[in-house]
């Protein structure tokens, strides 16, 4: 191999590594830990989340905000229509995590998603049915929670309250999904990714 060659492969595998490295960071995510999560449950369970939306290709910085604060307590419950604005990027998605489910959702409901708020909670995980998914399934608290977190912010970031049949969007996961989430990962399928690095 000459010297010329040698220096258009080093340019080559550069090129390669950059484009590795070419996350699209989106925004902000605040996280308010309303059930006072043990602080490295919390940190491993929003590394889980992360690591879900980087496998697409996206990134995006996570901080921590204040569980009594205002912006924390409100849920916008408005619908979806046409014209919904996306969220602006300037403003901080929130999610929100709650001690325990209220009453109304069902058994298997891990938390919601409201795409289209425009203010308050984007969307809410609560921590008593995933630590139920752990115990019964013996999967990890923070990677139950990771997925839970990653699972609803699929919704806001897709603006969609739809499922799929695989992938991290499916509407249910069975306790082989979760074993295998458990073990492999789980991450959004090729149409979801490519809508998530050209949306955002
Ligand atoms: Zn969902």
């Amino acid at each position: 191999m000459t010297i010329l060659q040698l220096l258009l492969f080093a340019a080559t595998l550069a090129s390669v590594f950059a484009r590795g490295r070419d996350y699209r960071t989106i925004r902000t995510v605040m996280i308010h830990d309303q059930a006072h999560l043990q602080p490295e449950d919390l940190s491993s369970a929003t590394r889980t989340m992360a690591s879900v939306f980087r496998r697409s290709g996206i990134d995006f910085s996570v901080i921590s905000g204040s569980p009594d604060g205002p912006d924390a307590q409100i849920v916008d419950f408005r619908a979806c229509i046409a014209a919904s604005p996306r969220h602006s990027g300037s403003v901080p998605i929130r999610l929100r995590i709650i001690a325990s489910a209220p009453p109304g959702f069902s058994p298997a409901t891990l938390g919601f998603a409201l795409p289209c708020a425009r203010y308050g909670a984007n969307a809410t995980v609560f921590a008593d049915r995933v630590m139920r998914v752990s115990c019964d399934l013996s999967v990890p608290f923070p990677t139950a929670l990771g997925y839970a977190l990653a699972h609803e912010l699929g919704h806001l970031l897709l603006q969609s309250d739809e499922h799929t049949p695989t992938g991290i969007m499916r509407a249910v996961w069975s306790r082989s999904d979760w074993r295998t989430l458990a073990t492999f990962g789980m991450e959004f399928d090729a149409n979801q990714s490519e809508v998530l690095r050209h949306i955002w």
